[in-house]
């Protein structure tokens, strides 16, 4: 690749201009993957003890130092893109099923360069006024799926945790206007106990939010959940009616689509609930959002539209690169505690003239056109094909528990909702928690299946034990693919098994 390319009016430019520059990129992209197919592992993840991957990274490129003259573009791409295909992810292969990390749409990685390309922002109109269009487009798109009506409004973020912190940050001031304190202005101190309400398995990002907005993590007030992992009402019920006078309840969080289970709690009855207490209702949908492209599982969501806030993650169910989340509000007004005026950015005269921005809807002052991504996937692929990508994953979650159901040495530990399936093996004289733990990591430092692990209080008592997770992301896995992660898994299992009761025996000889 040359490192500059020849503008329309004849200059040459080392920048990503729009025309000669794009293309530049295309030549680039090019370039890499010929660099990528030479090196590529081939695998899910190299194999190999982590330290010593790490270390291979680190030692080929050198001292830790910014050289003092450069190798060129060309050069430094192809030794970064072959570092990242002999020692990174792959998230299309077939085995790789550990994350809620899809494998990323091709039209979404191009619109992302495009984003990239032209570095707009959000945070004002003469920062980049197409993708603010772009994005208010795909936000109304996104509410109007989600059964919000025409008050509604949104903002893109860096993640899920991110619009949950959002999400909490606006709940939290509108709360505490209510009881007459100015939150923003004044702090936390004027708010008497606040507190959150989630389920015990929610994510551990709406403890974290409590943490930052100065509620501390203690505000969170876990809920019970059911033998199926969704919160129970009465539960929440029994909570408000006892803390709703001495405390100052600023939300209750509902989940839709747990990590590990894909849970959704009974949005309907909580909505009732927080409606009935008066308290602001967001649901993490993070992961379950993705349903609504699907006629199949939309139901799931059913009750959705009468939250006051969602978040929704399209690197999760979306299959777009990292980062797409959204954060919904019912009512745009309430975005009202974000806003700011700049004298650079954005001063009211220009506002009224049109040349605002998406400044006073988020914390973040620079923010890129993420949406460019998701809206060239909805347009290419529609609802329908999204739908149709999420119910093929859901296929193959009903295929491994089916697999599961039938190999003596595994056990279901949850149902399939969405596209997680939770299990664990089992073997007899030896500590299952350890076995299954090392099970894993013996499959990733083979390198040849990725899949993820997690605590369950199995059978819904006792201690939580330690369980092997599969989260199906990838349309094009094939159900023999399936078959063989788990005839893998299983020899694995077979070879963990026989070597810890040999250390054991040898353990016991030791101790005659
Ligand atoms: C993934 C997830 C989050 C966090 O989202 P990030 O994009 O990883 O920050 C929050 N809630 C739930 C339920 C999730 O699954």
């Amino acid at each position: 690749m040359s490192a500059e390319s020849v503008l329309p009016w004849g200059r040459a430019s080392r920048f990503a201009g729009p025309g000669a520059g794009w293309s530049e990129v295309g030549t680039g992209l090019a370039q890499l993957a010929a660099a990528v197919g030479e090196r590529h592992h081939g695998v899910p993840l190299p194999s190999g003890d982590p330290l010593a991957v790490l270390a291979a990274v680190a030692d080929a490129l050198g001292p830790e130092r910014i050289p003092e003259s450069g190798v060129g573009p060309a050069t430094a791409l192809a030794r970064l893109a072959e570092l990242v295909a002999a020692y990174g992810l792959d998230l299309t292969h077939p085995l790789t099923a550990a994350h809620l990390q899809p494998p990323p749409l091709t039209v979404a990685v191009v619109a992302d360069a495009l984003a990239s390309a032209t570095n707009a922002s959000l945070d004002t109109y003469d920062s980049g006024p197409a993708t603010l269009a772009i994005e208010q487009w795909t936000i109304n798109a996104l509410a109007r799926l989600a059964g919000f009506t025409e008050t509604a409004g949104g903002v893109f973020g860096p993640g899920g945790s991110y619009s949950n912190l959002l999400a909490l940050l606006i709940a939290r001031d509108y709360t505490a206007a209510g009881h007459g304190v100015n939150t923003r202005q004044d702090g936390v101190g004027g708010l008497h106990r606040p507190i959150v309400l989630c389920s015990r398995i929610a994510h551990f990002s709406v403890h974290r939010a409590c943490a930052a907005l100065g509620l501390g993590e203690a505000a969170a007030i876990p809920v019970p959940v059911d033998a199926e992992h969704r919160m129970i009402p009465e539960a929440l019920n029994a909570l408000l009616t006892e803390l709703g006078h001495s405390h100052t309840p600023v939300a209750v969080v509902a989940t839709a689509g747990t990590t590990d289970f894909g849970s959704v709690d009974p949005l309907p009855a909580l909505a009732e609930i927080t409606a009935r207490h008066g308290v602001w209702l967001h649901v993490d949908a993070a992961y379950g959002f993705g349903s609504l492209f699907s006629d199949r599982l939309a139901g799931l969501l059913t009750g959705i539209e009468r939250a006051d806030s969602i978040t929704l993650d399209l690197h999760k169910v979306g299959w777009q690169p990292a980062a797409a989340s959204v954060l919904l509000l019912a009512d745009q007004q309430r975005f009202a505690s974000l806003s700011r005026s700049v004298a650079y950015l954005n001063p009211d005269d220009d506002v009224e003239a049109g040349y605002g921005g998406l400044l006073g809807q988020t914390l973040q002052t620079t923010r890129r056109p993420d949406v460019l991504k998701v809206a060239a996937t909805f347009l290419a692929y529609g609802r329908n094909g999204l739908g149709a990508m999420l119910e093929t994953c859901h296929d193959l979650a009903g295929y491994a528990e089916r697999r599961i159901a039938a190999e003596p040495q595994l056990e279901l530990v949850a149902p399939v909702t969405l596209t997680t399936v939770v299990f664990r093996y089992r073997c007899e004289d030896l500590d299952l928690d350890q076995v299954n733990a090392e099970l894993r990591r013996r499959l990733i430092s083979s390198g040849t299946a990725l899949i993820g692990r997690t605590q369950v209080r199995v059978g819904g008592s006792g201690e939580p034990r330690t369980c092997l997770k599969l989260t199906l992301l990838n349309p094009e896995t094939a159900a023999a693919d399936i078959d063989a992660l788990f005839d893998e898994l299983l020899r694995v299992a077979l070879e963990v098994e026989s070597e810890a009761l040999e250390q054991s025996d040898e353990m016991a000889t030791i101790h005659e």
